[in-house]
């Protein structure tokens, strides 16, 4: 027999829903406790740290239904589904076993509980279709309705959709079984993103023939346009509608916002990069704190927190665009309490992305349309607030935000202040609102009154003075008359219970009014809940409306928020200029300045173009600040082109279309490749994927091999950098002094080296860039920094001063050898030249045969 055969009616019922959900936990609703059995029981209590319990010899464990939310969080975020299944009928009105079903299925990417998101992420699932060369993309918050749409095809695809995927970080994926070919998309994924639970789905979930109800139920007239041209990305959308139906068991409407985006949209960045520059979270201990995001927040809303991780990972290419937003952020800055009236304004406005999301779901709770109401109040003083300020932009936004009156006005009349968070015991619909409710209210809080009222009446009219109005459980309420009264018991009196002392009544009246109030609890509790999911539907009806104004709130609080950056770090308005340049007077990296406490951060001047200033080959000691420069002209750029301001005096920023950064050495020994290897791999990338429009920062190339193989990698891939090949604006640090000859055989190339000053043993680091190049490391003056006993120093010099010796000697023949390779080569380079160029201009009407002769001989000799 097999586990079913043997099973109670009860588990039996489990395991018929369990087989029908095979992908995913299920939560079987018994009373107050979700239950897991079997397998899930014994591998979910070791997840979860549950106690394993059983009962006649079936493993068993649950978690109480009240704080499910966090065992179910915990539970997607290590990549499980989790299939809700609820009691359907009533178990204290149901004979025998009570109907249950699946309602839900959560997963990573659809869940829209507040408990089970990070307020300030937006939580992406990813939908990739696959045909061919090209890719339908999508990343959807479920949780806030926003749709980025692209699709990307050619001959780079499996890198724009690692790059996409790096922008966009999803934590759940559904993709076609073509997708499945791209291996170097899947190593990615695998390797590199934090994916929770990737899925391949049917041709016929991409194609649905439901598909026009579909578009139905999701796009209103405010989702914006999904473009016929972009037959991939429609399929990629239809799958992510498939499965929000499929989550949440049903088809209610709910309106997303589609955003589609080009090819030239936003500046490319590559994982790596992000990672780099630590834009949103260290490299070490993927802090926020210590991160460009870090130093930028100074929003007030959890819109805005999210806007603003959206604007990091986004800059634009749009001249007009970025200086549209530096225009507002230049407003705000110059009127200073403007802009504290602003913040004062956004500050206590809640999450109305997610808020509407949940209404929209139906699992908003009461506090949740309270939250929503009391923002709607606080949205004509955030009006007033931003009204005060004429930049394009902050209009236009101020014109997207709606008041919401009417949502205003109904919370505050429908739902009471502070509403308990559990709807089960009703007592969050106001007083006054609904007649009928006011009148249930009545009955139960007035019952024992109207009980009172009764006797008397009854007293009254028959004269029995010690008659009495009781309840017990068996009989309900009854009038009680001693035995010396019975006889004046009128007749409509019908007798229900005799006892030793007397008897017990009931009349027509009692039993309506016991009615009544036994009824009324129960009434009361329905009726909330009918007045509550009206409200619900009136607030879901301006859904679009709350979404513009959900967004345009978002974008305020970013730029308000960078106006406070701006005023409290100094920071300058950058200068967009149409030419290709990067003009920084007196830089500073924004984190470091920030980390530096005791000593002032120094700043730096930069000058890159595409003609004589294109490679600055860096030199310096280690610990000098290389790496320091390097980031905050990266920083810097990146900063204006999201419309921030910048940490400098002055800054001119030509508009770039990537940033790359090589840093440093790392093993990414889990994708079974060691450091070089990752160094090279990344160094190939940047040489296939830079334009002459792009910015490189090089830190240390060559520096994971042998030191000549080292070197002449390095002086290579300066070299082709610069070259036409590519030709691009470019920070490369190396202590290969080696390298700081190339200034002279290549137009473009610039040495620039961190000052120090050294006193006998010791050195000074002053972090200041300045023009030309320095042939000392200084390592090991910074290893004795660092502690190294006196005697391995000492060791240590006395080996570098022979190595030198010899190195430089050898080091000169290689490059003399290489200079007179190269020199011969071009030589006889150009003498062919020069001989095909001879006999195209022969005139062969006009030349005699001795002619013809001696030039033959002439040009042999030539070769
Ligand atoms: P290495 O060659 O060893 O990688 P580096 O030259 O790249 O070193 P950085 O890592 O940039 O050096 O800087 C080392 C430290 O020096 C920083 O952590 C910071 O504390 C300090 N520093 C760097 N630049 C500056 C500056 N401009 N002003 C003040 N302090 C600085």
């Amino acid at each position: 027999m097999n586990d079913k055969e043997k099973a109670t009616p009860m588990l039996q019922q489990y395991l018929e829903v369990r087989e029908r959900y095979p992908n995913c936990v299920l939560f079987y609703r018994l009373g107050d406790f979700y239950e897991m059995f079997y397998e899930d029981a014994e591998n979910i209590s070791k997840e979860l740290e549950l106690t394993l319990t059983s009962r006649a010899g079936t493993p068993m464990c649950g978690v109480p239904y009240h704080a499910c939310d966090t065992y179910i969080k915990k539970l997607t975020n290590k990549g499980y589904r989790v299939a809700i299944c609820e009691q359907l009928e009533d178990p204290a009105t149901t004979k025998g076993l009570v109907k249950r079903d699946v309602v839900r299925i959560i997963t990573p990417g659809t869940v829209i509980e507040e408990g089970m998101l990070q307020e300030d992420k937006n939580n992406y699932i990813a939908s990739l279709y696959l045909q061919g060369e090209s890719c339908g993309i999508v990343f959807a918050d479920v949780s806030t309705g926003e749709f980025h749409v692209t699709e990307k095809s050619g001959a780079s695809l499996q890198q724009d959709i690692i790059d996409e995927l790096a922008r966009y970080q999803p934590v759940e994926l559904i993709f076609n079984e073509a997708f499945l070919d791209l291996k170097n998309v899947h190593d990615f994924i695998h390797n590199r993103l934090l994916v929770k639970f990737g899925e391949v789905l049917t041709e016929e979930q991409f194609a649905p023939a439901n598909a026009d109800s579909l578009l139905k139920q999701f796009v209103t007239e405010s989702s914006g346009d999904l473009p016929e041209s972009l037959p991939l990305a429609k399929k990629a959308v239809m799958a992510v509608f498939v499965y929000i139906n499929d989550s949440y068991k049903n088809e209610t409407p709910r309106a997303v916002r589609f955003f589609v985006h080009g090819a030239n949209e936003f500046m490319e960045l590559n994982l790596t990069t992000r990672r780099n520059l630590e834009l949103t979270e260290t490299m070490r201990n993927k802090e926020r704190r210590g991160s460009l995001l870090w130093v930028l927040d100074r929003t007030h809303t959890s819109m805005g927190k999210r806007k603003l991780k959206q604007f990091i990972s986004q800059p634009l290419l749009d001249h007009m665009k970025i200086v549209a937003r530096l225009d507002a952020v230049e407003q705000l800055c110059k009127n200073a309490v403007g802009s504290g009236e602003l913040c004062a304004a956004l500050s206590g406005i809640h999450d109305l992305e997610r808020l509407m999301s949940r209404i929209v779901y139906k699992v908003a709770t009461p506090r949740d349309v309270y939250a929503l109401g009391k923002t709607a109040e606080k949205l004509p003083a955030l009006k007033e607030a931003l009204g005060v300020f004429d930049a394009k932009l902050l209009k236009a936004l101020n014109a997207r935000i709606n008041p919401l009156t009417e949502i205003c006005n109904l919370v505050a009349n429908a739902i009471v202040d502070e509403p308990p968070i559990n709807t089960k015991d009703g007592g969050y619909i106001k007083s006054g609102f609904n007649q009928e409710l006011d009148r249930l209210r009545e009955i139960t809080t007035g019952g024992t009154d109207l009980l009172k009222e009764i006797e008397e009446k009854e007293k009254a009219a028959t004269g029995i003075k010690n008659l009495r109005v009781g309840y017990n459980r068996v009989f309900g309420y009854y009038i009680e008359v001693s035995k010396g009264n019975i006889d004046n018991v009128p007749d409509h009196y019908i007798r229900k219970q005799t006892l030793s002392t007397g008897e017990r009544y009931i009349t027509q009246e009692l039993k309506e009014i016991e009615n009544e109030i036994l009824g009324a609890n129960e009434k009361i509790l329905r009726l909330e809940a009918k007045i509550f999911s009206e409200v619900r539907a009136f607030v879901v009806e301006q859904l679009e409306i709350v979404q513009d104004t959900a967004e345009a709130i978002a974008e305020t609080d970013v730029l308000t928020g960078f106006a406070t950056v701006a005023a409290e770090n100094n920071y300058v308005r950058p200068d967009i200029s149409l030419e290709s340049v990067i003009e920084i007077h007196d830089g500073r990296h924004p984190v470091i300045e920030k980390i530096l406490s005791d000593v002032p951060f120094t700043p730096n001047d930069t000058y890159l173009d595409l003609k004589e200033n294109r490679l600055l080959m860096i030199t310096g000691p280690n610990m000098s600040g290389k790496s320091t420069f390097m980031r905050q002209v990266a920083l810097i750029t990146l900063m204006a082109q999201i419309g921030c301001f910048v940490p400098a005096r002055s800054a001119r920023i030509g508009v770039v279309d990537k940033i790359f950064t090589r840093v440093g050495a790392s093993d990414d020994l889990s994708a079974g490749q060691s450091t070089f290897m990752v160094e090279m791999n990344e160094v190939a990338e940047i040489l296939e994927n830079a334009t002459p429009k792009s910015l490189v920062i090089l830190d240390e190339i060559g520096r994971g091999t042998s030191t000549f193989d080292g070197i002449s990698i390095a002086k290579a891939v300066a070299e082709y950098i610069n070259s036409k090949a590519i030709g691009c604006k470019t920070l490369f640090a190396t202590h290969y002094h080696e390298l700081i000859s190339l200034e002279k055989t290549n137009k473009g190339i610039r040495n620039f080296s961190v000052a120090v000053i050294k006193k006998g043993d010791e050195i000074k680091f002053l972090h200041k860039i300045v023009e030309g190049g320095t042939d000392d490391s200084y390592g090991i003056e910074v290893a004795k920094l660092a502690g190294l006993p006196q005697k391995v120093i000492t060791a240590a010099k006395t080996a570098l001063k022979t190595m030198e010796y010899n190195s430089k000697i050898e080091l000169e023949e290689t490059l003399e050898q290489e200079a007179e390779e190269q020199a011969q080569v071009s030589f006889t380079a150009i003498a062919q030249q020069n001989a095909i160029q001879r006999i195209r201009n022969l005139d062969m009407d006009n030349i005699t045969p001795k002619e013809a002769y001696l030039i033959l001989d002439d040009l042999k000799q030539s070769l």
